[in-house]
């Protein structure tokens, strides 16, 4: 491992002024992702900048209705905060449906929204991957692509994002808010992260140094349910295959709002619009549901060894939306 620098940063100012003096600076989380890629060498930081112990740790509602989670707050207090369990139901579920309970207590909600891709190649320093070295390839579109993208990608990459907390507050409508060198501003979760386009390389929108200091939730629906299921190769410590986020409002039997979003599909989070118009206006029934999901589903290009992803999220879409218009809805 590269040697590195240490600081503690005591203010979110602190941490951004540290980060503007050492551009080759990472912000350092909980570490669960980004110490493990510094032991592979796949990122070499000269300073690691800790915010972990930053004053952000708060979850508080807002006069408003909505609920602001510093970036901090560790991922299994917001799994577990009683307003997120009752109001939000799908980010408790999806963030618990990640990782394990030892890494949760550890992983941050800024470091997860920031995590890296799982693909096999972008962590071994021996292989080529566009998004390691940019212009060295992608080996994965002919080798091990099982657990690769469907949707959006590229031909200089098929990563899929990893975590399912994101898939969750992009179809929340979550935003989610950066502080950096040129100022403060607030971004739609679903627009932080990028396609791969030629540019697998940028996970994300954001700018060297930003730092992210929180994400809002806005007011829950009235009326409206939401969950989040996933499908796995093991039950626990398995990242998604594919899973679906979705808040549904139904009433007199008929589909009032809905908001979809894929996770394990795409490079990012990927908030289903295609099967949302089918959704709004529609009779709440399996056939709406299915018609839905056959909407988004048919931009997939799957590669030779992952088609089974499709089937997978049509499934799991009709499933948690079935649940959700349920009398008896599964929490
Ligand atoms: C075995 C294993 C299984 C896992 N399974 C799952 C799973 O099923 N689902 C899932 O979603 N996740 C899973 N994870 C990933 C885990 O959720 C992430 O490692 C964790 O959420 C990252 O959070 P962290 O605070 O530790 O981030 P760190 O490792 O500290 O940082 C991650 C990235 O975010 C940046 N960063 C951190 N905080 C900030 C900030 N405030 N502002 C700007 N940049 C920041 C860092 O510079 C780094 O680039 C798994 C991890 C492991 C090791
Ligand atoms: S899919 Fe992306 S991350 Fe994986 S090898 Fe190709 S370029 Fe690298």
């Amino acid at each position: 491992m590269k040697p590195f620098a240490y600081f503690r940063a005591e203010t979110a100012d602190d941490a951004v002024d540290a980060f503007a003096a050492h551009p080759e600076a990472q912000y350092l989380g909980g570490g669960t992702n980004l110490v493990d890629l510094m032991k592979l060498g796949v990122a070499a930081p000269d300073l690691l900048i800790d915010v972990s112990r930053l004053p952000l740790d708060g979850i508080d509602e807002t006069p408003d209705g909505s609920l602001h989670i510093g970036a901090t707050v560790r991922n299994s207090d917001l799994a577990a905060h009683p307003t997120v369990r009752t109001r939000y139901p799908a980010l408790s579920q999806a963030l618990l449906s990640g990782a394990s309970g030892q890494l949760r207590n550890t992983a941050t909600t800024g470091g997860n929204l920031l995590q890296r891709t799982r693909c096999p190649y972008f962590q071994d320093t021996s292989t080529p991957c566009n998004k390691r070295v940019p212009g060295t390839g992608c080996p994965a579109r002919e080798g091990l692509h099982r657990d690769l993208a469907v949707l959006g990608h590229s031909a200089h990459c098929i990563a899929t994002h990893p975590s399912d907390m994101a898939v969750a507050l992009a179809a929340l409508d979550a935003t989610v808010h950066l502080r950096g060198p040129r100022g403060a501003r607030t971004l739609a979760v679903v627009d932080l992260h990028r396609l791969p386009g030629d540019r697998p390389d940028q996970d994300t929108v954001i700018r060297t140094g930003e730092l992210i200091t929180g994400v809002t939730l806005p007011p829950a629906l009235p009326g409206s349910r939401c969950g989040y299921r996933k499908a796995r190769d093991r039950a626990s410590f398995a990242f998604a295959l594919a899973s679906v986020a979705a808040v549904l409002r139904v009433e007199g039997g008929v589909v009032r709002d809905a908001a979809l979003a894929f996770g394990g599909l795409a490079h990012r989070p990927w908030r289903a619009r295609a099967a949302e118009e089918v959704l709004r206006g529609a009779p709440a029934t399996e056939d709406t549901y299915a018609r839905a999901a056959d909407a988004e589903l048919a931009a997939a290009e799957p590669l030779r060894d992952n088609g089974f992803k499709v089937p997978l999220a049509r499934n799991l879409t009709i499933s948690v939306l079935a649940g959700l218009a349920s009398p008896y809805p599964r929490t």
